[in-house]
This record gives structure tokens, C-alpha cells and sequence, in this order.
């Protein structure tokens, strides 16, 4: 089984969405189910709604999974191991106040040394523990030995002992860690591999050492992808607006087109256009590049508008918000220039729109305006444009001018027997 583990604490990150698709993608090519688990046991991040949220996203992408699991459920499995990990005495009861334990990370600080746990409570004889009234974390004894991380993308990263150090699996309020819950999560449903972001590397060998610790020996296997870069080369961040899925949304971007460039940043695709569907016969995680990724919405924007011009009419009519399919005609047309949804409702509205005229042009245009309300049907644009031109007296850029503002409401875009050609059964309301 394969998992994609979101939490609920935020708007999903296109990092997220990018995990989720290489989790389905290979999910589908290994043959196993896939598991989503909202990781919803930080109680105090948590944001209503946000899980309902994700399970939006994921159904509007067509990523399809079997199981569907939260986190928070499974709370008594993480009590009950971590009860076992005791009594086997592989983690410890540690009381260490939260203020003594700041006191020596501020000293570590000052002392410009890397802070670790300094054992205080790993061997407090039992009397201390049993009768002890004070509230309480348990640990994980660190472990003996490095433990080396065998990463698909990465290749291997080897932790010493010290490093990953006697860390918290359950707080004081008996929740556990995000490490202790993901890692018995993990091994209760039989993850086989796990892809999620470089970020969670370092949470790796604690994750092992959990495992090693419950005498869990099955090989898993793993997948860190390296993050996401911004325009400057940083880390991509909640203030990057590229960053939110619903913000690309927002923005007009088709789940295809953005599921098209996800799959090909900091990778090398047969082709530059293709669909989930396709790209699942092909993909393999192992050629991804180990180098940060860096996100371009200048190039998500070109997909973005080749996808929208593999849409048919009727399809694309509906997307900008119309039920015809001259409509979606039209949006083609203006697909010259415009790559998002929202760019084109804004070119298509300004069609229907009362139009801003410049001075100089405006009796033309009121003159185009009166003469087309009254016209006879022309099928073709020539005999339009004789019969303007005839009953206006109007020529060259006195005629070509006005008529643009008629009928798309700017003074510049694409050629007018494109436009009249789909519009020209909606001249009645152009010219309203
Ligand atoms: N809840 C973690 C996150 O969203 C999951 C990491 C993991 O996949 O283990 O970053």
C-alpha cells in the first residue's frame, strides 16, 4: 500500500498536490491501493474544513485511491505501542519541565553547539518513575547504531545516533508526535513505499528507528522529492501565490495542465504536452532530478494554454462560463492571447460588456453600433463588412477601428473574420 499523508493546517501546496500525483501514479504502476491519511493529531494547527478541502482537490485532480483514513483514529494503537516501547524499555518516561529543557537548548545556542538531549531521565531507576506525579513525555532510547536512508531519488543518507538522539514519541498531553503517529501508521498499514517532500528526510532514520524499535522489519522503501524553488531560488512559500492550488484554480489553471507541469518539473518527459493518464505509462520516479525544482508560471501558463486548446468548443464554452459552443469558438480565438480561464472570461465578457469608446472614435462606433442592430443575417464577414461600409460611408482605420471596439470591446486582438465568424449569431447582443 501506498500513502499520501496530508495535514489538515493550511491551503494546499502545490508540493502536497505534487506528492499526491507520484503517490497515485505509483500506485497504479505497482499495483497496490493507496491510502490517504489526513494527519490531523496536532490538534492546535488543525483548521476546520481544510480535510474536506483536500478531499476536493484530489477528486478534481483524478486522483483516485481505495482507503481513506484519519489519523486522530488511531490514537489508541500509538498509546498502546508506546506502552509496549516502555515495557520493553526502549523508550523512557522523561520529566524534564519544558523550562529546563529551554534552558539547556538556550545554553547549546550560546555555546553555538548542536543541542541533544542529555540522558537526565533515560535510566531513572523504577521508584521514580511509578511514583512520580508529574506530568510526563516518553522518548525513544537513542539508537545504537547510524541508520542509513536508502532514498529512490537521493541514494543513501547515513544518521549517526547522536543525530537522531532520544526524541519525544508522545507529549505530555499523551498525543503523540508527528513521528511516532506517521511511524506506526506506516507499519500498521503495510506502507511499501513512501514518496513525500525532502523536507520530511531528516524525520527518515527516526521513523527506522521507531520500526526497529517495535521489531518491525519489513524493507520499506522511500521517495524524498526535492522542493520547490521559486523565481528568486527560494524556497517556495505560502506567500508565492503560485503555491496554493486553490489560488492556480482560482486563477483559471486547469487541474490537467497543472498536474501536466508538476509531473514534468525537474524532470525529463517524452513529450511536453500529455495527460495523467499517459504520463503513468511512462513516469518513473527514479529519473527525477536530485536538484531542487523551480517553478515557472510563465511555462505552467504556455501548458496551461495548450491544454485549454486540446478542449473541445462545448467544453471550453463551459469552462469560461457559457452554455454554447460558439462561445467556446470564440474562447479559441482568443486563446491567441490569453492562457488562463480567467483571461479568457475577461476577453469573452468584454465582448458582451458596454464598451468604453475612445472620443475620436465614438461616432463610428455609434454609427457600426445602430447599423448592425438593424442589419440583415450576413454569414460571411466580407458582405458584414460591404454593407457597413456602404451605409456608413466609413473606411480603413475610421471602420476598422470602431468595428474592433464593437466587437470585442479592446482596440487590439485577433483578426475580425475570426471574431465575426463566432459571433456573428450573436451580433444582436454584441450590439445592445
Ligand atoms: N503530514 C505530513 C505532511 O503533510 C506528512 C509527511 C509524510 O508523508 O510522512 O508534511
Amino acid at each position: 500500500m501506498l500513502r499520501f499523508a496530508p495535514s489538515p493546517t493550511g491551503d494546499m501546496h502545490i508540493g502536497n498536490l505534487r506528492v499526491a500525483i507520484f503517490n497515485y501514479i505509483s500506485s497504479i504502476q505497482r499495483e497496490e491501493p493507496l491510502l490517504i491519511r489526513i494527519e490531523d493529531t496536532d490538534k492546535e494547527r488543525n483548521i476546520p474544513g481544510k480535510e474536506k478541502e483536500i478531499f476536493e482537490i484530489l477528486a478534481l485532480f483524478g486522483i483516485h485511491y481505495q482507503e481513506e483514513q484519519f489519523q486522530s483514529n488511531n490514537l489508541r494503537f500509538h498509546r498502546a505501542m508506546a506502552i509496549q516501547l516502555l515495557q520493553d524499555k526502549k523508550a523512557f518516561n522523561c520529566f524534564c519541565t519544558p523550562e529546563s529543557l529551554d534552558a539547556k537548548k538556550g545554553a547549546s545556542k550560546e555555546a553555538k553547539v548542536a543541542y541533544r538531549y542529555d540522558g537526565t531521565c533515560a535510566n531513572l531507576p523504577a521508584e521514580a518513575v511509578i511514583d512520580n506525579p508529574n506530568p510526563f513525555t516518553i522518548r525513544l532510547k537513542k539508537p545504537k547504531h547510524p541508520i542509513t536512508v536508502t532514498d529512490l531519488i537521493k541514494g543513501e543518507s547515513t544518521f549517526a545516533p547522536e543525530d537522531i538522539d532520544s526524541f519525544i514519541l508522545m507529549r505530555a498531553d499523551k498525543y503523540p508526535t508527528y513521528n511516532f503517529a506517521c511511524a506506526v501508521d506506516d507499519m500498521i498499514a503495510d506502507i511499501s513505499l513512501i514518496i513525500r517532500g525532502e523536507d520530511h528526510l531528516s524525520n527518515t532514520p527516526k521513523q527506522i528507528a521507531i520500526h526497529e524499535a517495535l521489531g518491525y522489519t519489513k524493507k520499506v522503501e522511500y521517495a524524498h522529492l526535492p522542493i520547490i524553488l521559486n523565481n528568486e531560488g527560494k524556497k517556495m512559500s505560502k506567500r508565492d501565490n503560485g503555491s496554493s492550488v486553490k489560488w492556480l484554480l482560482e486563477e483559471g489553471f486547469l487541474p490537467d495542465a497543472i498536474t501536466n507541469y508538476l509531473i514534468m518539473m525537474g524532470n525529463k518527459t517524452p513529450t511536453e504536452i500529455f495527460s495523467l493518464k499517459e504520463a503513468v505509462k511512462w513516469f518513473d520516479l527514479k529519473t527525477l532530478s536530485k536538484a531542487p525544482a523551480r517553478f515557472d508560471l510563465d511555462k505552467l501558463k504556455f501548458i496551461n494554454r495548450e491544454h485549454l486548446k486540446g478542449l473541445d468548443p462545448k467544453e471550453l464554452s463551459r469552462y469560461v462560463g457559457f452554455a454554447d459552443e460558439e462561445i467556446g469558438q470564440l474562447a479559441k480565438i482568443f486563446l491567441e492571447e490569453a492562457s488562463t480561464l480567467k483571461e479568457l472570461r475577461a476577453k469573452v465578457g468584454a465582448v458582451f460588456a458596454p464598451k468604453s469608446v475612445p472620443e475620436e472614435y465614438l461616432e463610428g462606433f455609434n454609427l457600426l453600433r445602430d447599423l448592425t442592430r438593424k442589419a440583415p443575417h450576413f454569414d460571411d464577414y466580407e458582405a458584414y463588412k460591404n454593407y457597413l461600409i456602404q451605409h456608413s460611408g466609413l473606411k480603413e482605420k475610421n471602420l476598422f477601428k470602431p468595428l474592433r471596439l464593437l466587437l470585442s470591446g479592446a482596440e487590439h486582438g485577433p483578426e475580425l473574420s475570426d471574431l465575426y465568424g463566432a459571433l456573428k449569431n450573436y451580433l444582436k447582443e454584441v450590439a445592445k
